[in-house]
């Protein structure tokens, strides 16, 4: 029997690392957040840390290799068997592709992608004020526009590889959070029910 995967994909500050919080929540699944397994890393001053730091402070992707790496130790964990939410992951269209592999391996599928949508404008403004209480090193000025247009290059590509598998589902992200995460909790009920045709 495999399990579910599911994708929250959207530009930062869009609220899909919310939103996948609040479905782990609701699911009893684990959030995935590679950002947040990447910080770790640098916390903690692993290899991997080394490597990522400098690059995450630029803005731009830490190498796909790397990535795939750590997310297949994280695959690995006990709390990953039934399925697992993707946030801020896959960044890349090879690192869609891996993923579609390393879910393989245990027999699971991506269900559903929750393309979290949100102008350009909203965002900016959303991580100046996150820059404020989080004091994240990545949230200066300079940082966020490079973040934004390494998304528009390298990480909306992505949405095609999925689109053409029926697999994405592009949602409104400026709303409320609970407006965002009723349609985000329909659209994966309804996926459950009928999933897209493989
Ligand atoms: P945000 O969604 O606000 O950009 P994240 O916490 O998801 O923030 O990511 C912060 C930084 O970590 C990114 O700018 C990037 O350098 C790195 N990163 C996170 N996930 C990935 C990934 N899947 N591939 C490559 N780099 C990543």
């Amino acid at each position: 029997m495999g399990g579910v995967a599911i994708v929250f994909f959207g530009p930062p500050g869009s609220g899909k690392g919310t939103q996948a919080s609040r479905l782990a929540q609701k699911m009893q699944l684990p959030q995935i957040s590679t950002g947040d397994l990447l910080r770790y890393h640098v916390g903690a001053g692993t290899e991997i840390g080394k490597i990522a730091k400098p690059i995450m402070e630029s803005g731009n992707l830490v190498p796909d290799e790397l990535v795939t790496q750590m997310l297949r130790e994280r695959l690995k964990q006990d709390d990953a068997i039934c399925g697992a939410l993707f946030d801020g992951y896959p960044r890349t269209t090879a690192q869609a592709r891996s993923l579609d592999a390393l879910l393989a391996e245990t027999g699971k599928s991506v269900l559903v992608v929750l393309h979290v949508d949100v102008p350009d404008e909203a965002i900016v403004d959303r991580l100046a004020k996150r820059a404020q209480i989080e004091g994240r090193a990545d949230d200066t000025p300079e940082t966020i526009r490079a973040r934004l247009r390494v998304y528009r290059e390298k990480t909306a590509p992505v949405a095609g590889y999925y689109e053409a598998q029926g697999l994405l589902v592009t949602i409104d992200g400026d709303r409320t959070i609970d407006e965002v995460f009723s349609e985000v909790d329909s659209v994966v009920y309804q996926r459950l029910v009928q999933p897209a045709p493989a």
